[in-house]
């Protein structure tokens, strides 16, 4: 798809990711799938195109760039590898980005560091009773003289095992047992006793990254170590979770790249493929397919990339984000399925990267905020009143 209104840089950018996207990324990809292995070799190329980290503030050792940007390497990187993609999306958004807007000198030179160097931070906030309803969270960090004490259980953490740098959302209590909202806690795994990867999930697809059930077991971290947003603990999670909108629109970003490149290839094959004598592209229930898929991805296209400029000097607003993630998600589910259908029993094979992609891309509509919890946040800031189906009514913190 081509979007206008690109600066001449961007331009620049986006076919640098696409050239690594056609090229090695491609290449890879589904080895990273059958064998379920991180990309490492990837992550190197990323830091080589410097498409990690590129929205750390330049005086922190990152460029300064804005979340367009990121989404433009996102979105290319996605069309051949969603598992890379997402590489792309947690260096450049959601944990870091609340880090680098939220925490003190050492918590950001310590997250920038350990991001350019190649880390992709754990954002951990859904337990096994509080998933949608990520308020519920009973994970919980206890006072204790100059220390905090966390206990609790996460799952489905996006990186555990591979991932060093965690953001930790747990709830407060002070020496007295008194609750002060919810914050978020930086730990590094292997260097902070009590923090345990437990078990791996078995995913339908994005294999390439684990997804982890952690236990944090009495553990010990100084108070150094709590971001806290400048409204305080008490609005603490609101305001982390309005940095989980940047991740939001990186989600919908990868959705977006899974669906073009699976168009792409119903497109070429539409061409190539010949049954009663001419190319099945001159079929029109396969040209219609065709148009409607491509009026999908451009209007999600135009959701996404607008979502992304709504938040440069700041976060994607949160309407906007939940809008071109519900959109996004869903149209992409719809259009790799139809593009599977383009190869017949071609699709529905292994060596065909057809059946890869629709594994992938069911994800996005579950995964940071579902579709559903995310209309309730399009609803609650719609109505501007309180939801029965909420926690908080309307809330920025719904739907971790
Ligand atoms: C691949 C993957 C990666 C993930 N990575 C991370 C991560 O890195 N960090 C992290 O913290 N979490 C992560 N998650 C968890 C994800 O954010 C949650 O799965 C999601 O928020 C939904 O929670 P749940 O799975 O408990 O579903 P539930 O909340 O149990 O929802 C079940 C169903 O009920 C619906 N529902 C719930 N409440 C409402 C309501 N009020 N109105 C209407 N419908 C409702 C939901 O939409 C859903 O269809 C990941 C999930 C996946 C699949």
């Amino acid at each position: 798809m081509n979007a206008s209104g690109l600066s001449p840089e961007q331009v620049k950018l986006q076919a640098r990711a696409r050239e690594l996207a056609a090229g090695p990324v491609a290449k890879r990809a589904a080895e990273v799938d059958r064998a379920e292995q991180y990309p490492w070799d990837n992550v190197e190329l990323l830091k080589d195109a410097r498409l990690i980290g590129m929205t750390i503030p330049q005086q922190y050792g990152g460029q300064g760039k804005g979340w367009l940007d990121a989404v433009l390497a996102i979105e290319a990187l996605s069309s051949a590898c969603a598992v890379t993609g997402r590489i792309a999306v947690e260096t450049n958004m959601g944990a870091i980005s609340a880090v680098m807007a939220y925490g003190s000198e050492e918590q950001k030179k310590l997250a920038a560091d350990m991001v350019l160097s190649g880390d992709k931070p754990a954002i951990c906030i859904t337990e096994p009773e509080a998933g949608s309803d990520a308020g519920g969270m009973t994970t919980r960090a206890d006072k204790k003289g100059n220390r905090y004490v966390i206990n609790g259980r996460k799952h489905w953490i996006t990186g555990g095992g591979v991932s060093r740098l965690h953001l930790i959302f747990a709830k407060v209590f002070d020496e007295q047992g008194n609750e002060e909202g919810i914050g978020g806690f930086l730990a590094i795994r292997d260097e902070t006793k009590g923090l345990k990867i437990t078990k791996r999930e078995p995913t339908m697809g994005l294999r390439g990254i684990p997804e982890a059930v952690i236990d944090f077991e009495d553990m010990d971290v100084p108070p150094s170590s709590l971001v806290i947003p400048p409204r305080g603990l008490k609005k603490g999670f609101a305001d982390l979770m309005n940095a989980y909108n940047s991740q939001r629109v990186g989600a919908a970003t990868v959705a977006l790249g899974i669906a073009e490149g699976a168009y792409q290839l119903a497109l070429d094959w539409s061409e190539k493929r010949q049954q009663f004598g001419r190319p099945i592209n001159e079929f029109q229930g396969l040209q219609w397919k065709l148009a409607d898929m491509s009026i999908k991805l451009v209007a999600a296209q135009a959701l996404v990339y607008n979502a992304a400029r709504s938040g440069e000097g700041g976060f994607p607003d949160m309407l906007l984000a939940a809008q071109a993630k519900v959109f996004t998600s869903e149209s992409a589910i719809q259009v790799v399925n139809e593009a599977l259908q383009f190869f017949g029993a071609r699709g529905y094979s292994r060596e065909l990267p057809l059946e890869r992609m629709a594994r992938d891309v069911r994800m996005f509509t579950i995964g940071g905020g579902t579709a559903e919890v995310l209309r309730n946040v399009v609803a609650g800031a719609l109505l501007k009143k309180k939801l029965p189906q909420t926690r908080d009514g309307w809330s920025k913190a719904d739907g971790g």
